[in-house]
């Protein structure tokens, strides 16, 4: 009788020999966009480049037939959150949503590590948001199974990112070489904060273009600035739209201002117009996270550089590349 002896952790059991490239991502927490090489993301990009093609040629496949995601989020969602159950059913796997915790057991006041231990019980990996920095992490530190980070308070949004940068790439052809413009609330922000971190591993020239209380945190900029990133600030955008060639626009993040005067002194800085994509190159992409509320003005949706809805497209490839590398299926 032969006895089961369980994968290590960077050996998938249902890989192919000799094709182990992903084997590292296998059982692995997806927390933190410094945890990812170049050639990580050469090898991401790869396998959301095969889930695009799958889905736009069969739709739903079997490839995590059997999996359960448990989509765990303490704050709102529309994008992270359905496109997560939408990648984990289109690879044919199932879904536990808790999208709304005030009718979990975590408003009779339960842990966020007790509610991770019991949602492990009954699913292959977690996806969490929640309003607290860290709070990833310390999901991760009392759960053995994967945790993918979708949102700790200002801190990072990693899959947001790879999105990001997966939505260059496909329009722009690279990402050397870019001059990248982030526009709005740089400071509460977690997508900006994630993007620049990520951007390091390429050569890129970063601008940030904010409202003076909502600059990019010095801590971020010193950081970035170790790793050679060359970066300049700016309270307006005239100086910098004609040489940009990714425009990232944020929301000003109305829920994490304490005051709420501070919020309406700021809220309608920066609003992207016609006018102001007239000023842009031919060849500039507009992106934004979404949800956006007043910082890009409707009539730029049929500009073909409004990249916007075609960004959250590719939230969907992304994420089912994450899905099946970090359960050994890709
Ligand atoms: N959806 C993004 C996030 O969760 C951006 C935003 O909310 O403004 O961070």
């Amino acid at each position: 009788m032969t006895s089961y002896i369980p994968p290590s952790k960077n050996q998938s059991p249902y890989l192919p020999f000799g094709d182990q490239r992903g084997a590292q991502f296998y059982g692995k927490d997806i927390l933190s966009v410094n945890q990812f090489s170049r050639h990580d993301i050469e090898y991401i990009f790869g396998v959301a480049k095969e889930m695009r093609e799958m889905v736009t040629r069969i739709g739903t496949f079997d490839l995590l037939k059997g999996k359960i995601l448990a989509n765990l989020f303490y704050e709102p969602s529309t994008r992270t959150s359905s496109s997560f159950t939408s990648a984990m059913e289109r690879l044919g796997g199932s879904v536990i949503p808790i999208n709304e915790v005030r009718y979990s057991s975590v408003s009779k006041g339960e842990s966020l590590p007790d509610t991770v231990r019991t949602l492990e019980c009954y699913a292959d990996v977690i996806v969490i948001r929640h309003p607290e920095m860290g709070s990833a992490a310390l999901a991760a530190k009392y759960a053995s199974k994967p945790i993918i980070n979708a949102g700790d308070g200002v801190g990072e949004h990693p899959t947001q990112a790879l999105l990001d940068l997966f939505t260059i790439v496909s329009e722009l052809g690279k990402v050397d070489e870019l001059t990248i413009t982030m526009l709005g609330d740089l400071k509460y922000g977690r997508t900006v904060h994630s993007l620049s971190r990520l951007l390091t591993l390429f050569k890129v020239k970063l601008n940030y273009v904010s409202p003076e209380i909502l600059r990019m945190p010095p801590e971020i900029i010193t950081e970035l600035k170790s790793k050679g990133m060359v970066q300049a600030e700016y309270n307006t955008l005239d100086p910098v739209i004609s040489k940009t060639d990714v425009l990232y626009v944020t929301r000003v993040q109305k829920e994490r201002f304490e005051n709420q005067d501070d919020y309406e002194s700021v809220k309608g800085t920066f609003v992207i117009t016609p006018e102001v994509m007239d000023q842009a190159k031919d060849k500039m992409i507009v992106m934004h996270p979404l949800p956006r509320v007043g910082e890009i003005a409707m009539e730029v949706d049929d500009d073909p550089r409004a990249a916007y809805f075609r960004q959250m497209e590719s939230g969907l490839y992304v994420r089912m590349a994450l899905l099946a590398m970090v359960l050994g299926k890709a």
